[in-house]
């Protein structure tokens, strides 16, 4: 079955890193809508995995828009506090999605369970799940991820979210340290796109 090129898009996320990050790797002739024109406020994410929220989003825009929809789920799994804050990396920042909030909860549940954490290599990694939807229709749902540590202290000032805390696997500097050209092009977004485009 050939698979039908799609050549008009909402991306469906109210946050800015993230619209910013998704446009820079979308093909240029996909005509790129976003939330923001429609002001639609975000669906409830109760679900348990990346791969479900994602979806719940992308649905949700699309049916609210009659677009095809491109919906992001993601969020940073820390394996010495069993993979948090994982899908609640978003809520980590408050409601007001704070990260230097997020951030300093992540060391005070580091420093809550080993006092000596920096002394260790604190293994994590950022997880992407992708889907696009029409209306009720999943038309994709993939995932990619990148490896890393976490930074004994936030470097940086670029990206956002916890990109001044994570350090890639072969990397010295932090995400946040990075220009964003070079992140985008090795991060866990990057990677889930690749397996999209065969759509875009
Ligand atoms: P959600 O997918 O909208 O629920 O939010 C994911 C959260 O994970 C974001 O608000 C960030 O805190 C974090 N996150 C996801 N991707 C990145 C990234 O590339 N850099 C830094 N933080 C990220």
């Amino acid at each position: 079955m050939s698979i039908q090129k799609i050549n008009k898009l909402l991306i469906g996320t109210n946050n800015k890193g993230k619209l910013s990050e998704i446009k820079s790797l979308l093909p240029k002739n996909v005509e790129i809508h976003s939330t923001s024109e429609f002001n639609l406020k975000s669906p409830i994410e109760n679900g348990k995995t990346f791969r479900e929220n994602s979806l719940i989003k992308s649905k949700y825009f699309s049916k609210k828009t009659g677009l095809i929809c491109l919906a992001d789920d993601s969020g940073l799994e820390i394996d010495f506090l069993n993979k948090n804050p994982g899908i609640y990396s978003a809520r980590w920042g408050g409601k007001h999605g704070d990260f230097k909030k997020a951030i300093k909860r992540v060391y005070s549940e580091l420093n809550k369970k080993d006092k000596n954490w920096k002394h260790k290599k604190i293994r994590a990694r950022f997880v992407c799940a992708l889907s696009i939807s029409f209306l009720d229709k999943i038309i994709a749902c993939v995932q990619g991820k990148i490896e890393g540590y976490i930074s004994i202290e936030p470097k940086g000032k670029n990206g956002f979210g916890y990109d001044p805390i994570f350090v890639p696997k072969g990397k010295r500097k932090t995400f946040g340290e990075m220009k964003p050209v070079k992140k985008y092009k090795i991060d866990h977004r990057y990677f889930a796109f690749k397996k999209l485009r065969k759509f875009l």
